[in-house]
């Protein structure tokens, strides 16, 4: 069934009018980087390695934009009730959002998949730069501490995201990335207790069938109009397009 699509306006009503809102933030740089499996980089650790190298490079160089000062403007002014975010690069945090839980793990680090110590990605590339498999000193893998397809998200991370899910009255889901489980679980537990759903993303998501309004527009353009026009209906504060 089509659902309504309309304006940033009517999107800027829903925002300021929820009690409690939980931004499902799935923008962030290249796509949130590349799409390897568990087994695939078991597999070949240096070649899956190589694959998120470059990527990796991107996010250590990369400044918040727009839409990440979006949110945190939304949730300065305490409209915000918790941020999940599925991208791992770190952004939002770096924009000054202080309640970010990470679902999909974190650009910023290696993980060892035998003993989950986790060490600064910059020791991981150089190993990969010098055509070696990075290694903890417990002789484990490392792995990028980002979540791989086919890993189970960090557990902390998903009972804080449900908590928020459960408490909250709207989800303002952003950006292309929102179709992965379990994180395409967190409107259905909304919606169940009677919240809603908007969702901003230029083009069609796997949760468009489930919102309640869609804003087919870029994040970087919509969500800081979003903010200027909930934060306008409250009378309140500004900074939604960052400093
Ligand atoms: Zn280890």
């Amino acid at each position: 069934m089509a659902r309504p699509r309309g304006g940033v306006e009517e999107a800027a009503r829903l925002v300021a009018r929820a009690g409690c809102v939980l931004v499902l933030a799935g923008f962030g740089v290249g796509g949130c980087g590349p799409r390897v499996s568990l087994d695939g980089f078991l597999g070949d650790p240096l070649g899956a390695w190589r694959a998120f190298a470059g990527w990796l490079r991107g996010v250590r160089g990369a400044r918040p934009g727009p839409a990440h000062y979006a949110v945190a403007a939304l949730e300065a002014a305490g409209v915000v009730g918790g941020v999940v975010s599925l991208c791992p690069d770190g952004l939002l945090g770096a924009a000054g959002v202080r309640g970010v839980v990470e679902l999909h793990g974190s650009a910023g680090d290696a993980v060892c998949v035998r003993c989950g110590r986790r060490v600064p990605v910059g020791e991981a590339l150089r190993e990969v730069e010098a055509g070696r498999v990075p290694r903890c000193p417990c002789g484990g893998l490392l792995k990028p501490g980002v979540v791989l397809y086919g890993e189970p998200v960090p557990e902390d991370a998903l009972r804080e995201a449900v908590g928020l899910a459960r408490r909250c009255d709207l989800v303002l889901a952003a950006g292309p990335g929102l179709g992965d489980y379990p994180a395409a679980q967190l409107p259905l537990i909304v919606k169940e207790r009677g919240g809603g759903l908007v969702v901003v993303a230029p083009g069609v998501t796997a949760l468009d069938g489930l919102a309640d309004l869609k804003v087919e527009a870029p994040v970087d353009e919509a969500l800081p109009a979003i903010c200027e026009g909930a934060l306008g209906v409250l009378g309140r504060g500004g900074g939604c397009r960052g400093p």
